[in-house]
């Protein structure tokens, strides 16, 4: 078995119900969850330890000691439906606005409650490593090769698909997200972000590249030009990434923990 960063992610899933909560040790992630007059949902939030697993995954990865401090991630009122990372506070925001919307998206997917409370969460997920994403764009001050949003998304998704098949799965309920968040949307060439439809496909070929064969539905969805492409478009960006984050993993990578 290779001695990289699959090695050092692949169940680690499975370890973030003990993971995400305050460490002792600096230099990890933590999530807090202030009182809201956004949503009336707070208290289901915090109580069933909703973007935890997200924290969990990347805890997991990261040499404690590459961090210079703990990094609040807030889950707070916004105003608006949104998440972000700050460079200067060096702290990451959820907003429960966000939240509400991911829940009411959720609702309306096909399946069944269980199904749809997963997808809930798993979207929830994707947004937390996106904006884990920024954080390392900040912190290794690292970039410059491409738009920088779809660098976070990329980091989400290759975060997300290392960790195995529940991984994968978070990603492409991430691309789910884009997807229903492209419909309708008003599209701003000279907004940062590229358009929802853009980003939610790029994320699917990053799943689907990884392992043609067994996500070969979304293969279908992608068409036949794209999904060609996408072992192709996987494979860099698993080993960009990979590159970035060496001077951060535990055992600088190498898959000792
Ligand atoms: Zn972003």
């Amino acid at each position: 078995m290779r001695r990289d960063i699959v090695v050092v992610l692949v169940g680690l899933l499975v370890l973030c119900g003990v993971a995400g909560t305050r460490s002792a040790m600096a230099g990890q992630l933590y999530v807090k969850y202030y009182p809201s007059k956004a949503t009336k949902h707070q208290r289901e939030y915090a109580a069933q330890r909703t973007l935890e697993d997200a924290l969990g995954l990347v805890n997991g990865i990261i040499n404690p000691n590459s961090l210079s401090r703990d990094v609040e991630v807030a889950v707070e009122d916004c105003g608006q439906v949104n998440a972000f990372y700050s460079p200067t506070r060096k702290r990451i925001t959820i907003c429960y606005e966000l939240l509400d919307f991911l829940l009411s998206t959720s609702q309306k997917i096909p399946g069944d409650s269980g199904e749809r409370g997963r997808a809930f969460y798993q979207m929830a997920h994707f947004i937390v490593l996106h904006e884990v994403g920024h954080m390392f764009q900040d912190i290794l001050k690292r970039g410059g090769l491409g738009n920088r949003e779809s660098e976070a998304d990329y980091f989400a998704a290759v975060v997300a698909i290392s960790a195995g098949k529940e991984g994968a799965e978070m990603a492409a309920n991430g691309s789910l997200l884009f997807m229903t968040w492209s419909k309708g949307q008003v599209i701003r060439f000279n907004d940062e972000h590229p358009p929802a439809a853009s980003r939610a496909y790029d994320i699917m070929c990053l799943v689907y590249g990884s392992k043609p064969k067994e996500y070969s539905a979304l293969g279908v969805q992608l068409g036949d030009a794209r999904r060609r492409r996408c072992a192709a478009e996987y494979q860099p960006t698993f080993q960009a990434w990979k590159k970035h984050l060496q001077p951060v993993l535990v055992g600088g990578g190498s898959g000792r923990q």
